[in-house]
């Protein structure tokens, strides 16, 4: 990509209404911008990351034997009203009407839609289990939407549900997406923990959730300092503090904060017994479902990383998730005809191999170059200047590397794919 063919939005100065690094950094970066409370547009640069996040979560699911699906964002009251959500859910369920005056709302999470699915489509026992998931748009209209797209309205969310007639079947998947889930988050580069959670107004019996280690996070982790114990502090009745003895009897607790980018649930029959959801089991008896669901924060998790992979100069993004691995920033292009040569030779030779690179072809100080490319977080950094050519080569710099290196123009592209 070349810049002078990219919105490329940075900013110079930290955004005043900006609390937390990430949303500060999401800002200057030009990866999102501001609608209206809790409304986010995802410019060129930030929906570059969101779609490799969203790829890498896909990936996982796929491998996990999950099937995708694509369920509407708008809902009929009715199906809420047979669950009986529709009165317990509270404001942040968004209603509206429809021409006809019936009611709707605007997805916040989707059991009732995937359980009226499955009894519909699911007849016998021989198609059991099943677990579905979307990559979908979620709204939830949270009292205090902060901290940028980390606690938005509307968000990216995976959500996932399997369908089961045994307790033993229900186990086995929740253990997979547990792995499945602790995979996606080590492709992140994140440090992250699981932790037992409290169910909130979901229902249901296990469940565990995914946090990203980072001071800035909205909840409280009491962990074991010397056992496996963590939990969030939500579970405890009486709010719990640190030195107070462990549950598990081994040890004292201790607090952190979290960030939560996943949760794994255990529903039992919830769903499936309120909204009839039943197969024919192997003696031709009709049977209720049993039900697990897992989501991922995938537009949260973009922020979270960035809690997570910052310096002063701005974002440091894991490989797996930049939103272009090269940065290349040729020194006086529109002077030297030779330098223009060199970069455009490069440019095209690093794109042949796939490498996604990010030419600055402006007009530009290198002082500009340099603070926008470190800004941004790409991970690579080769520079082509007049002084280098003389030589054959050019100057790298990984994006947390202290120095820079002279290496030679013919092995460089060896070296970052390498
Ligand atoms: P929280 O406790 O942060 O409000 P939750 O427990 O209500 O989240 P879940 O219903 O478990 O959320 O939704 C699955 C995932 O969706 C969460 O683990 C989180 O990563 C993400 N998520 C939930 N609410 C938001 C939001 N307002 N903005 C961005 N991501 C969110
Ligand atoms: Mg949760």
């Amino acid at each position: 990509m070349r810049i002078s063919h990219f919105l490329l939005a940075t900013l110079k100065e930290n955004p005043a209404d900006a609390e937390v690094i990430s949303h500060q950094l999401m800002l200057r970066a030009g990866m999102v911008r501001r609608l209206a409370a809790g409304l986010y547009t995802w410019l060129p640069l930030g929906l570059r990351v969101l779609r490799k996040v969203e790829n890498i979560v896909r990936d996982e699911m796929d491998k996990s034997g999950a099937q995708e699906i694509l369920m509407p964002a708008v809902q009929p009251a009715e199906l809420w009203q047979e669950s009986g959500r529709w009165d317990q859910y509270g404001p942040e369920l968004l209603r509206f009407k429809d021409r006809h005056d019936r009611e709707f709302c605007y997805g916040p999470t989707h059991e009732e839609i995937i359980t009226n699915l499955i009894r519909n489509e699911i007849r016998s026992y021989k198609q059991l289990p099943i677990n579905l998931y979307q990559i979908q748009t979620k709204f939830r209209d949270e009292i205090r939407p902060r901290f940028g797209i980390m606690r938005g309205r509307e968000f990216l969310m995976k959500d996932s549900y399997s369908f089961h007639l045994e307790q033993s079947s229900l186990d086995e998947t929740y253990e997979l997406m547990y792995k499945t889930y602790s995979n996606i988050f080590n492709r992140l580069g994140l440090k992250f923990r699981a932790v037992l959670a409290d169910n909130g107004n979901i229902g249901g019996s296990r469940s565990h959730e995914f946090h990203v280690l980072a001071e800035s996070g909205e909840d409280a982790i009491a962990y074991s300092t010397t056992g496996d114990y963590a939990a969030n502090v939500e579970v405890f009745e009486d709010g719990v503090k640190a030195g107070d003895p462990s549950p598990d009897g081994k040890s004292v607790l201790d607090i952190a904060r979290g960030i939560e980018v996943g949760h794994i649930f255990q529903l039992g029959d919830k769903y499936a017994k309120a909204m009839g959801a039943s197969v024919l089991d192997e003696d031709g008896k009709s049977a209720t479902l049993i039900m697990g669901c897992y989501g991922i924060g995938v537009s949260r998790l973009v922020a979270a990383t960035i809690e997570q992979n910052h310096d002063k100069n701005g974002i440091i993004w894991p490989e797996s998730i930049a939103p272009f691995s090269v940065a290349l920033l040729p020194m006086n292009m529109h002077k030297s005809q030779r330098v223009r040569e060199a970069a455009e030779d490069l440019y095209n030779k690093l794109q042949a191999v796939g490498v996604d690179v990010l030419f600055d072809d402006r007009k530009e100080r290198p002082g500009v170059m340099f603070a926008n490319a470190e800004l941004i977080g790409i991970p690579h950094r080769i520079v082509i200047g007049e002084r280098g050519l003389d030589k054959s080569e050019v100057e790298y710099k990984g994006r947390l590397d202290e120095k820079s290196q002279n290496i030679s123009i013919d092995r460089i592209i060896d070296f970052i794919i390498g």
